[in-house]
Formats: structure tokens, C-alpha cells, sequence
């Protein structure tokens, strides 16, 4: 079952010209929102807490910032930018007393709104547009002409006009350049939490470090096993980005190749498509939602013991110490 996408020509900018927008938080997706929705000729107003450390970032960037309650008092679309296990709070505090009926409420991630977080009032739009790619490249890549694309999702149509409302938005942040996805709350939120999980994040990272200890416990230098299985992940993942597996099979030896169909489906094999099937669904059951609000409510114990033991990996220092060679990536 295909997914629907549109693309620029599918979508009326006047929409969410027309629009009081009011982005509250300027961390990754924050900046790059108002950014790119005020380079689209939109009205922006960014909600920030008093004395917030962004405040004076997003002035001096052109934007108008004031108080979250403001924001929200004055916007009549209001894109919620903070941290998922915040946003309940903010929404009670200083986003629901301000919501008039008619007005549209915007997530860049399901998770409130799909495990039952925030409920808001019947009479507003709840939409969602959510960049399928880091806030920083969000905005990098609009500046450069091109755009991350996005998954626009409606939870509640009141207007009747909340679907072209969030094409318009995305079209707003560039997501019509490359393409905008129609999808569900549900599909967002299960599909981004299992991506982020399974293979972006938990599983790239544990097969890289998985693959530098086995060398390093080899005898080979860290040095180098740092080189080849970390340093070079990127040019393997660049190649299959902009050509395909098959183009990257190609521009590697038939050796690096054979040994891909040999060993790729040992590495990942049954017992880990099992593991991911088990991931995917303490997902879709809430058993994962219900654990990780747990720790956030627990001062992010787990969470931070987790971070520190990454930061002391063997991996981190190696690759500290290399990345302070190159004069490249000095910034
Ligand atoms: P972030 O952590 O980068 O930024 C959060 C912002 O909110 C910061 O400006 C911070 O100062 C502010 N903030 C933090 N706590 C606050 C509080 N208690 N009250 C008010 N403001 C507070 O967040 P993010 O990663 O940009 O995530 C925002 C949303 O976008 C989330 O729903 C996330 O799932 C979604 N999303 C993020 C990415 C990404 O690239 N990071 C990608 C897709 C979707
Ligand atoms: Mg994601
Ligand atoms: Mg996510």
C-alpha cells in the first residue's frame, strides 16, 4: 500500500502566509522552523520561556521571540518544538488556556498526541509536520535549495481545511521541494520510534561498536579499526543515499561485495529480525512509551547512566582524538 506524496505544484504557500505562527522552543526543529517559515514569507513569532538561553540566538537570527503564553495568545497555528516529554506540561501551562477554537495545533512527532499525552479541545486543528531528518539539516539543506522531506499527518480536521493547512506548513520548511508524505499520527510515531530504534540510532551505533570491539579484541589498533568501521560508514552510507544499494555494490571491489551477501545475513540474522519484530511491538503497545515517560519522571536516570558509559567507550575517545586532527571539522 503506497503511500501518497506531494510535491510543490500540490500545494497553496498562501495558506501558511496567511497564518499567525507561533513555534515554541528553538532547539533543532525550533530554529530551523521559523527559520525557514520566515524565508517562506511567513509570519513568525517564537514562544520561549523567560530567561531562556535561545532567546537572545533567535533575535539576533531576525526573529520575533516572546513568552510561550504569548506566542500562543497571539498565533493561530502553534507548533509545539519542545522536548517530547516536556510538551505535556507546556501545553497545559501555557498552550491550552490560549487555544481558540479554529486555531491549529502542530507536533513534529506523534508521541503526545498517539499514547494519549495531550488531548486537546475538539473546536482546533491537530496536525503534524515532521521533517524526516535532523533540525540542523532541515535548515541547512533549505539555504541550499533543497529540502528534508516531510510526514504531514491530521489528528483532527474541525475546519474541515487541516489537510491543506499542513501542506501548506511543510511547504513552508521546504518539505514540498523533496516531498511531502500523507500519513497517520499512528504511522509517524510507531514507524519514527521503531527507525530511531532499530536501525538509525540503536542499531547502527551497536553494529559499529559491536564491529571495533571485535577488532580491537583482535589485536588490531584501535586507530584503525576506528578508521574502518566507523570513519568509513559515511561514504558507504553516502553512496547508497544518492544512487542505491546496487550502485554502492558497485563502486566497491566484487570481494567487498561477495562478502557482503556472505556475511551481512549472519550479522543480521534471524534472531535479530526477531528482535526487531519485539521492538516494533512494545512500540506499537505503549509498553516503550510507558517505560521512557517513566524515566523521564525519574529525573532521566537510566537515560543519563546510559550516556555517561557511551561517553567513556574505548570508540568515543579513539574517535575524539582522530576528529581533533582533522582541521576540516574544526566547527
Ligand atoms: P530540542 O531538545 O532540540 O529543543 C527543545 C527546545 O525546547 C529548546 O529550545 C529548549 O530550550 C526548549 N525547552 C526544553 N525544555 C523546555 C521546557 N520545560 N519548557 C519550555 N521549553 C523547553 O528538541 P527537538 O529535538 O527539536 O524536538 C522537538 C520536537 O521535534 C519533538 O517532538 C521531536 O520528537 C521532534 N523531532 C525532532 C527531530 C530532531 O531532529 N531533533 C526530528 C524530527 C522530529
Ligand atoms: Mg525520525
Ligand atoms: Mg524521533
Amino acid at each position: 500500500m503506497a503511500i501518497e506524496i506531494v510535491y510543490e505544484k500540490d500545494v497553496d504557500p498562501s495558506i501558511i502566509q496567511s497564518k499567525k505562527i507561533a513555534i515554541i522552543g528553538y532547539g533543532s526543529q525550533g530554529h530551523a522552523h521559523a527559520l525557514n517559515l520566515k524565508d517562506s514569507g511567513c509570519d513568525v513569532r517564537v514562544g520561549l520561556r523567560e530567561g531562556s538561553s535561545s532567546w537572545a540566538k533567535a533575535e539576533e537570527a531576525g526573529l520575533k521571540v516572546t513568552t510561550m503564553d504569548q506566542a500562543a495568545k497571539e498565533a493561530d497555528l502553534i507548533m509545539i518544538l519542545v522536548p517530547d516529554e516536556k510538551q505535556p506540561a507546556v501545553y497545559e501551562e501555557f498552550i491550552a488556556p490560549n487555544l481558540n477554537a479554529g486555531d491549529t495545533l502542530a507536533f513534529a512527532h506523534g508521541f503526545n498526541i498517539h499514547y494519549g499525552y495531550i488531548v486537546p479541545p475538539a473546536d482546533v486543528d491537530v496536525i503534524m509536520c515532521a521533517p524526516k531528518g535532523p533540525g540542523h539539516i532541515v535548515r541547512r539543506q533549505f539555504t541550499e535549495g533543497s529540502g528534508v522531506p516531510d510526514l504531514i499527518c491530521v489528528h483532527q480536521d474541525a475546519s474541515g481545511h487541516a489537510w491543506d493547512t499542513a501542506k501548506s506548513y511543510a511547504w513552508g520548511v521546504g518539505g514540498a521541494r523533496t516531498g511531502i508524505m500523507l500519513g497517520t499520527f499512528a504511522q509517524e510515531t510507531e514507524e519514527d520510534l521503531f527507525g530511531e530504534q532499530a536501525v538509525l540510532c540503536g542499531g547502527c551505533v551497536e553494529l559499529v561498536k559491536a564491529g571495533f570491539d571485535t577488532l580491537v579484541e583482535g589485536g588490531y589498533p584501535p586507530e584503525l579499526a576506528y578508521f574502518e568501521v566507523y570513519h568509513e560508514l559515511k561514504m558507504i552510507v553516502d553512496l547508497m543515499y544518492e544512487s542505491g544499494i546496487s550502485f554502492m555494490n558497485y563502486s566497491i571491489s566484487n570481494t567487498a561485495e561477495y562478502g557482503e551477501y556472505y556475511a551481512g545475513p549472519k550479522v543480521i540474522n534471524d534472531e535479530s529480525r526477531a528482535a526487531m519484530k519485539l521492538i516494533l511491538e512494545r512500540i506499537q503497545n505503549g509498553e516503550f512509551a510507558k517505560e521512557f515517560v517513566e524515566d523521564c519522571n525519574n529525573d532521566h536516570k537510566w537515560l543519563l547512566e546510559q550516556r555517561e558509559a557511551c561517553d567513556n567507550l574505548l570508540i568515543e575517545q579513539t574517535g575524539k582524538k582522530i576528529r581533533s586532527m582533522f582541521t576540516w571539522i574544526k566547527k
